[in-house]
């Protein structure tokens, strides 16, 4: 038969730490904890198996599963207390808690005090000689089960809990403020009244049996795992539900029963910075919630806490003695008790533990431990002084490492006090982490109008690059993640809020009103980067710390990784950040961003609007010197690694000026009509942008352009190569669907480079690969790699490809799609391994059964993302290539893809 129930208590346990799955965490640490001699009250826990017997066969197949479990392991709690379910003179109480494998703070329900009726009540005041106390916690537990289990917790913010509402009217009738003002006949009414008003709402009475109320709260754990707050944590957290919650019933201990009695909760390391400082806070003669609900200044627990808490609060030493002591202080043996036990916790589960204890008359019990949540900081931090110290080897300390959790550690970011000052305006996606302040601007070619701006965008375009580099941050009303603003401001490392759908921008009035504010151009905002959100005015912001422990992990990272990972970087300033964080070599440059900076963009549209071959390349010769020394600067900062540079890729109308008075110098620059200039600009517009005239398709109709771009790369290293410098470059071409297509570039590329060779008298290596972004390249991967050194896997096309949804437009329903779990993920941050991966992998298997030995890397937006970057590992890809400022987190991934390959 199944064993669905497991005791705990007295230094036995039933179940332990590594069955997580079966006990939720804090069943399997408690049966731990008496393993190995922590105190701790006894109980049992009931397992996330019973939850989905509830889940799928109701109520009672599951209490008829567990009866005879749950009936055997109250008496073993009643003989381990001593007390008996119920008893007028010693009744045993306990409390109903739930525990899912992972923590989910707060989101599901608690009973506490269960067991008390009007028999036990008098019992516990005879025993705890307290009566005040025994009749406060009688209240309390008909109040929450009340709440809880009998569902007369008020729905909406605005009604008022009926049990609440009680008492303020007895308060108002006896001229009193406080919960604790009340008398213990106050109380005794209370009761009273509570009970009255269960009645009347559920139409029974408060049941008075413990076993009846034991059921009804157990199984009003099990319901809460199904409750709008739960379903929506494990969503934004990815949390199965079929992982069911485990319930855990433990006798009660109170924190309550007088001066030598305390409640509080501890960390064995600093959650914050990570320091190895045991730290925390308690409160003498309390219950647990009265710690969290900051009616009472808490206090803290190690003397040298306590003074510094004293500093910063303002507190004098006098006063900070008098009134906050710490518990080293007021409780000193109890307080090396439990600093011996927090020591003994850590070194037991290796990692930093947050504690929760209680202190019932002058003993000490521990009532939960777990691995503590911690910031990145903390996180590096913890992991690297733990690996120093001796307590983990190198593999754990990486395996402790998330790594999305790094970028908190390489954008500033905002203090934390200020953001809790802050007034938040609206909230948009958080597209590029970090902490911007600045003076609204409006415009692009405005950004440099205050000496800090954020710029305000409905959307952004190509064209507002040069003022997205110089603002702060930016903010748009509009797009996703993968907007045009995201993408770049992610590259550049710069914050970006994007798709702030509450912002309404008025261009002409350089106004945005958002909140029922209306703000203008010039006003201060602050933008938080990690979270989406815009907040009024200026809130602070720091440095980030990224010292040496950082560092001490990205070498560890190395040591384990297989794949190596490059970044996608346009210019030499952006290859030098990428190559101090760790990037070995680009796996995209994308050469269109090059053509917007000042006199560039004028030869660009030139080249765009002329009508012969001759004026085209006219143009193209203007542009050839700039991108030639671009091309230098990055091969530069580069050097001895390889840079993809790809070929000009988007569709040309990007490029032409759409306000009119660019148009009419354009027209004067180029000596030709406005209706000349209108009527080509019209020739242009296409229905679908992103599925027309781009990619290869514009180098194969305009064959000049691939040979300009091709001679400048060659160009810019064999000048570097004169000067001893190893350029390594790889041309990339964009958007190809045949082979065919990858010939015909490849063939104006090889020409280009001999003509070059040959001019310049010298020669150079240089490799010649593809995108793999449209799914025929992928399906055809084998005859393609026919003509292809490397493949790089463009998943953001690829993405939109195979699901066929706009990358531009997608933010219209892909939260609806999210929301409505029809998908999982926003498939243009984490890579559909299902489908789109389907498609990588087919395409290097292919590739490389014609090519064994082809290289085959990743330059879409999924290149930086962890789950991604495992899923790259998986299938075999040399390289990732993704963000400046993402390069560590995905060097990292890929170093945690390979230690956890099976
Ligand atoms: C891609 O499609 O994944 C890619 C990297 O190219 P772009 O985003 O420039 O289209
Ligand atoms: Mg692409």
């Amino acid at each position: 038969m199944a064993k669905y129930v497991y005791t705990f208590g007295n230094g036995k346990a039933e179940g332990k730490a590594d069955m997580k799955n079966l006990l939720g965490g804090k069943g399997a640490n408690l049966a731990e904890m008496n393993l190995i001699g922590v105190p701790v009250p006894p109980g049992f826990t009931i397992t996330t198996e019973v939850c989905t017997i509830y889940n799928e066969q109701g109520k009672d197949a599951a209490v008829a599963a567990i009866k005879p479990e749950v009936e055997k392991a109250v008496a073993l709690v009643e003989e381990l207390t001593g007390t008996k379910f119920g008893d007028k003179t010693n009744p045993c109480l306990v409390s109903v808690r739930s525990g899912a494998r992972v923590s989910m703070p707060g989101m599901m329900d608690t009973v506490l005090n269960l067991g008390l009726n009007d028999l036990a009540v008098e019992g516990i005041s005879l025993k705890s000689g307290n009566e005040r106390f025994a009749w406060d916690s009688y209240r309390r537990f008909v109040q929450m089960y009340g709440d809880v289990v009998l569902g007369m917790k008020p729905e909406s913010k605005e009604d008022i809990d009926p049990f609440e509402a009680i008492m303020e009217s007895l308060k108002e009738e006896n001229g009193i403020e406080l919960d604790t003002d009340f008398s213990t006949d106050d109380l005794k009414k209370l009761v009273v009244q509570f009970k009255e008003a269960v009645l009347k709402v559920t139409g029974k009475s408060f049941p008075d049996d413990p076993w009846e109320q034991l059921w009804g709260a157990v199984c009003a754990v099990f319901d809460s795992w199904m409750n709008d707050r739960a379903i929506y944590y494990r969503k934004i957290n990815g949390i199965p539900a079929e992982w069911g919650t485990a319930v855990n019933v433990q006798a009660m201990v109170f924190g309550n029963m007088g001066e030598t009695s305390a409640t509080g909760v501890a960390f064995s390391r600093d959650a914050g910075t990570g320091e190895d400082i045991f730290n925390g806070e308690y409160l003498i003669n309390a219950q647990g919630e009265d710690v969290v609900a900051g009616i009472r200044t808490p206090q803290q627990i190690t003397l040298e806490g306590s003074k510094r808490w004293a500093e910063l609060a303002g507190v004098d030493e006098d006063l900070r003695k008098s009134h906050f002591p710490s518990l080293e202080e007021t409780m000193p043996k109890i307080y090396a008790e439990l600093n011996s036990v927090q020591e003994k916790l850590e070194d037991h589960y290796k990692d930093m533990q947050d504690l929760e204890f209680t202190i019932q008359d002058g003993k000490l019990w521990l009532l939960q431990t777990r691995n503590g949540k911690r910031t990145g900081a903390a996180m590096v931090k913890i992991a690297v002084d733990m690996l120093e110290q001796g307590i983990i080897d190198k593999k754990t300390a990486l395996l402790r490492i998330e790594p999305n959790k790094l970028d908190e550690l390489l954008h500033p970011v905002f203090d934390l006090e200020a953001m809790k000052r802050a007034v938040v305006l609206a909230k948009g996606l958080p597209a590029s982490p970090g902490a911007a302040t600045g003076q609204i601007v409006f415009f692009a070619d405005e950004a440099d109008k205050f000496k800090s701006s954020v710029l305000v965008r409905i959307e952004t375009s190509p064209e507002d690059l040069e003022g997205m580099n110089i603002a702060r941050g930016i903010l748009t009303a509009r797009g996703g993640m993968t907007s045009h603003a995201a993408v770049v401001a992610r590259g550049m490392g710069k914050c970006c809020v994007s798709g702030a759908g509450t912002v309404r921008i008025d261009y002409r009035a350089r106004t945005m009103t958002v909140a029922g504010k209306v703000l203008q151009e010039g006003d201060w905002i602050s933008l938080n980067g990690s979270t989406g959100e815009v907040c009024e005015g200026k809130v602070d912001t720091k440095n980030p710390d990224i010292g040496g422990d950082f560092a001490k992990i990205m070498d560890l990272a190395d040591e384990f990784t297989r794949m190596s990972v490059r970044t996608n970087a346009d210019t030499p300033h952006d290859a030098q950040v990428a190559r101090g964080f760790g990037a070995k070599g680009i796996g995209l440059c994308r050469t269109e961003h090059m053509f917007f900076e000042g006199e560039r963009i004028k030869a660009m549209r030139e080249m765009i609007l002329a009508e012969t071959i001759e004026e085209r390349e006219k143009s193209l010769a203007k542009l050839l010197p700039y991108q030639r020394s671009d091309f230098e600067g990055i091969f530069e900062a580069m050097a001895g690694y390889g840079v993809t540079v790809r070929l000009l890729d988007p569709p040309l109308h990007e490029f032409v000026p759409h306000n009119k008075s660019a148009q009419e110098e354009l027209a004067n620059d180029m000596g030709i009509t406005m209706d000349a200039i209108l009527s080509k600009i019209e020739d242009l517009a296409e229905f679908n942008p992103m599925l027309g005239h781009r990619g290869c398709r514009l180098g194969i109709t305009y064959p000049e352009i691939t040979a300009m771009q091709a001679r400048a790369i060659i160009e810019a290293a064999l000048n570097l190569k004169a000067k001893g410098i190893d350029a390594r470059p790889e041309i990339m071409i964009p958007l190809v669907g045949t082979i065919a297509e990858l010939k015909n570039q490849a063939t104006v590329i090889r020409d280009t480079a001999e003509e070059v060779f040959s001019e310049k008298g010298d020669r150079i290596d240089f490799l010649l690969g593809t995108m793999i972004e449209i799914p025929r390249a992928a399906l055809t991967a084998d005859l393609i790699a026919e003509e292809a050194d490397f493949f790089s896997f463009g998943t953001n096309d690829l993405t939109q490809m195979t699901f066929g949804y706009s990358r531009d437009d997608a933010g219209k329903f892909l939260p609806i799609y999210l929301d409505k779990g029809i998908l999982k993920n926003d498939p243009f941050q984490v890579l559909d391994q299902t489908g789109v991966g389907q498609l990588v992998k087919m395409g290097v298997e292919k590739g490389r059964s014609n090519k064994p030995k082809l290289k085959v890397g990743i330059c879409g937006e999924h290149g930086g993302e962890p789950s991604s970057v495992m899923f790259c590992d998986s299938v075999g890809l040399d390289y990732v290539s993704c963000s400046p400022y993402r390069v560590p987190i995905a060097r990292v991934a890929a170093a945690l893809a390979n230690l956890t390959k099976s």
